[in-house]
Formats: C-alpha cells, sequence, structure tokens
C-alpha cells in the first residue's frame, strides 16, 4: 500500500490535496498521470455501457438539486446514516462497524451508537438560512431518477433501456481511509437500467455478468475478483437484492461497485412526492391503464477513484534483478496495465541528445504521433535507463530514433509487455501503433 502510494505521487499520478498547506483530511489531487488514466477509465466505462448492443444513453446531470429529491430518495431520513459511536476519553468518532470495543487512537471506550447523515451541506443564495440549505449529492443516480421522463420522451424510448451518468459524488464519511479508495469527495459512474418488474432477475443477472467482464477484459485477474450476496437484512432501504464486487486490495477484499436491484423505490417516491406521474404506459398493453407501472430500476454503481485503485494495485510490479538480458541488478517497476488504460501510449527517445540531426527527426516523428495519441518525449538519461522510466508509468510503446534513423527513415518502436524491438518507417508508423 505504502510503495503504491509514494509510487503514484513520484509518477504524477496522485498527489495529496493541499499539499503544501499540509494536506486536507482525505482529499486527493490527480496529477498528469492520474488524469489520463482516470479519462481512460471513464473512456472504457462510457463506451462500454453505451455503445454495445443495450439500449442506454447518457446525461450529465447538476451537482446541486433541488433538496426536496434527498427527501424522496430518503437521503435526509434516518437511511443514508452511519451508526457511529465515540470515544469517552479523546472524543473521536468511528463508524461502529470499523472498530471493536476499544478506541484504536487513545484505548478508551466508546458511547452507545448515534446516527450521522453523510450528506454535506450547503447554502444557495446570499442567505444562510435553512431556506436556502442544499446538498452536494450524495450519489449520482438521483439526477437520472428525475430525468427519467424528460429522456424517455426526448429520445423516444421504450422500457427496456438505461441511462448512464459520469460524475462527482460527495459524503461525509466519518473514517475515510486507505488512499483513494474512501474518500469525502469522488466520482461515480452508473448506470440505471429501467426494465419491468417481472424481467428485474433476469437484466439483473445479466448486467453482474457483463459488468464483471469488464474487470476481466481490462486485465483484472479473476483470483483478484470476486462478488459478495449482500445478506437480506444488511439491504440498504432502496435495495431488494445487492452484490458487491469485491477485490482483494492490499489491505484486504473490498467492494469496488455495487450492482442492485433497486425496485421501484426511486421512481414511486419520486412521483409521490413531485406530483408528476412517472409510470411508464407499455405501448404493446391494449388497454392503457393495465399496463401501466413504475419500471424496476437494476444499478451498476462504481466509483471511478476505486477503479483507478484497482486498475494501479493490479498492473503494478516489482521485478527484483529488473528484466531482460541488459537487466542491471536493480529493482525494475513495471506498470503492466491495459494498453487502453495506459496513461502514456508512446515516448520517443533520441538516441542520443548532442546530435542535432537525431534530435530534429525525433521531434518530428514526435509533432507525427502527438495530435493522436498521449506521447512523450524524453531524451534524458541512457536509453536502459529511459527505457525503465517509461515501463514504470505504463508507457506501451518507445519509439528510438538513431543513426540509421537519417538514413531509412525508419525507427526502432520497443513493446512495454515483450521488450521486443522492430523497426518501422516513420511513414507507416502511426498505421503500426493504431
Ligand atoms: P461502502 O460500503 O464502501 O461505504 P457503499 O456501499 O456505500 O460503499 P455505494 O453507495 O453502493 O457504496 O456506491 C457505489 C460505489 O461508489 C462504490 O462501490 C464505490 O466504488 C464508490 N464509492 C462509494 N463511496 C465512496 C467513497 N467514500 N470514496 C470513494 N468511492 C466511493
Amino acid at each position: 500500500m505504502q510503495k503504491l502510494v509514494s509510487f503514484s505521487k513520484r509518477r504524477g499520478f496522485i498527489f495529496p490535496s493541499s499539499e503544501i498547506y499540509g494536506g486536507f483530511g482525505s482529499c486527493y489531487d490527480y496529477g498528469p498521470l492520474g488524469v489520463e488514466m482516470r479519462k481512460n477509465i471513464k473512456d472504457a466505462w462510457w463506451s462500454s455501457m453505451t455503445r454495445g448492443k443495450d439500449d442506454i444513453v447518457g446525461i450529465d446531470a447538476s451537482i446541486l438539486m433541488n433538496p426536496k429529491i434527498w427527501e424522496a430518495s430518503g437521503h435526509l431520513s434516518a437511511g443514508f446514516a452511519d451508526e457511529l459511536v465515540e470515544c469517552k476519553k479523546c472524543h473521536h468518532r468511528f463508524r461502529e462497524d470499523f472498530v471493536k470495543d476499544k478506541c484504536p487512537d487513545c484505548g478508551g471506550s466508546f458511547t452507545k451508537s448515534k446516527k450521522f447523515n453523510l450528506m454535506m451541506k450547503t447554502f444557495v443564495g446570499p442567505v444562510e438560512d435553512d431556506a436556502s440549505v442544499a446538498y452536494l449529492r450524495a450519489e449520482t443516480c438521483q439526477g437520472i431518477y428525475v430525468n427519467f421522463k424528460n429522456v424517455m420522451q426526448s429520445m423516444r424510448k421504450k422500457v427496456p433501456f438505461g441511462i448512464a451518468q459520469i460524475g462527482k459524488a460527495f459524503r461525509n464519511e466519518i473514517n475515510p481511509k486507505d488512499f483513494i479508495f474512501r474518500t469525502r469527495e469522488f466520482e461515480q459512474m452508473e448506470m440505471q437500467w429501467f426494465c419491468p418488474p417481472k424481467d428485474a432477475d433476469k437484466f439483473f443477472e445479466y448486467w453482474l455478468k457483463k459488468r464483471l467482464n469488464w474487470y476481466y477484459d481490462l486485465g483484472i485477474s479473476k483470483k483478484n475478483l470476486r462478488t459478495y450476496e449482500v445478506p437480506k437484512k444488511e439491504l440498504a432501504h432502496y435495495a431488494k437484492r445487492a452484490v458487491d464486487i469485491e477485490y482483494k486490495f492490499p489491505f484486504g477484499w473490498k467492494e469496488i461497485e455495487g450492482v442492485h436491484n433497486r425496485g421501484d423505490w426511486d421512481l414511486s417516491n419520486h412521483d409521490k412526492h413531485s406530483g408528476e406521474d412517472l409510470k411508464y404506459e407499455d405501448p404493446s398493453c391494449a388497454k392503457a391503464t393495465a399496463g401501466k407501472y413504475y419500471p424496476y430500476v437494476i444499478e451498476t454503481s462504481v466509483g471511478v477513484d476505486r477503479s483507478m485503485f484497482t486498475f494501479l494495485a493490479e498492473a503494478y510490479q516489482e521485478i527484483e534483478g529488473g528484466r531482460g538480458k541488459n537487466a542491471k541488478k536493480e529493482m525494475e517497476i513495471v506498470l503492466n496495465i491495459d494498453k487502453r488504460l495506459a496513461p502514456v501510449k508512446v515516448a520517443v527517445l533520441p538516441l542520443v541528445k548532442n546530435n542535432p540531426e537525431i534530435v530534429k527527426k525525433a521531434r518530428q516523428v514526435y509533432d507525427l504521433l502527438r495530435a493522436d495519441m498521449v506521447c512523450l518525449y524524453d531524451e534524458s538519461g541512457s536509453i536502459g535507463r529511459r527505457y525503465r522510466r517509461l515501463d514504470e508509468i505504463g508507457c506501451v510503446s518507445a519509439i528510438t530514433v538513431d543513426f540509421d534513423s537519417l538514413e531509412d527513415d525508419s525507427v526502432t518502436v520497443r513493446d512495454r509487455d515483450t521488450m521486443k524491438q522492430k523497426r518501422v518507417k516513420i511513414d507507416k508508423l502511426l498505421e503500426f501503433l493504431s
């Protein structure tokens, strides 16, 4: 875990937020490589959800919404609250399910547990009074439910169909911990699938399988992924069924995604609280009233941050003694990450930096590639050292411009995983890399 944290900082993936001011509890900033990798994760999720054969469209709802939404959803009542205990000695508070009978900070004993609401509060407008209270959304899916009718009508959708969204969510977590695993500000990728109640079980299985395959396809090994059927008595207030997808993190098996059957909880409650008819009228039913119902919702909900942690943890490899025939005896780090998720795809390296012809040619190759893919230019240090730096950040291909390149207009392309090298004509390079 500590290796991953320091690697992430050293190589520009993840920085502690507000670091020069001593940080800010459990907030993190994504650096130049982190931001590229997150974008790739989001693109992979978005394209898998919206470009496949399933009928799914996207939205991007606002973070601030009418507070009545959070009454209807159950978030402002006891439903969205953690049970907290307080240490009688040092007064630190902990989630009841995270601690045993003694305070981990001072060994003191605990008070009885109390509910603590996780919604982050703010005020809208110039006056800070009860009437201006608003909340930062605690999950992105409510923005989907309240737009169910808008999407259905504007896009002429028929049930079953889905709506996908990626966006920030906020929870006043009491014990944020484990790096980017549990933070107060995080990003979710959520898809809500609206279907006839009778088909909900079938679609649940379908989406669970599809989501597991997404991780496998992007390189997560089967031994590190498992599912956990949430027992009935532990289900959230809205859920009829919930299965967590768990990853084996350095600190144990933890949830990275939830697949939920939310029944008609959301649409029926928003219907009741807003007065807007959110039932669906099945056009295939002869009698309109007989075919009116609240669609059931199957939800797949995953955090961008937890997926990023998952992909980093899976890909990070330390190889004692280094790799390949020219291996030095030092340990080498390789980020063995799926090529689609790799933050940098290509690097262009002039063999030497003091030959103006080679540097000029390398610059030309760099300019040729950088418009089409995330590309680095690196001229400092020996070629071997540069390769190792690139392996560390998971750069897929390294291109070396050497003396021969000046004669034959070709370059050497080295593959991160096999370390095999291939000579490619510069005018065929884009095609080859694509
Ligand atoms: P947990 O039990 O870990 O608190 P949860 O069951 O409350 O999570 P959901 O409400 O189902 O989580 O949210 C769906 C997904 O959103 C989670 O699987 C996770 O990937 C992500 N997520 C939820 N809370 C956080 C958080 N505090 N920090 C980072 N990601 C989060």
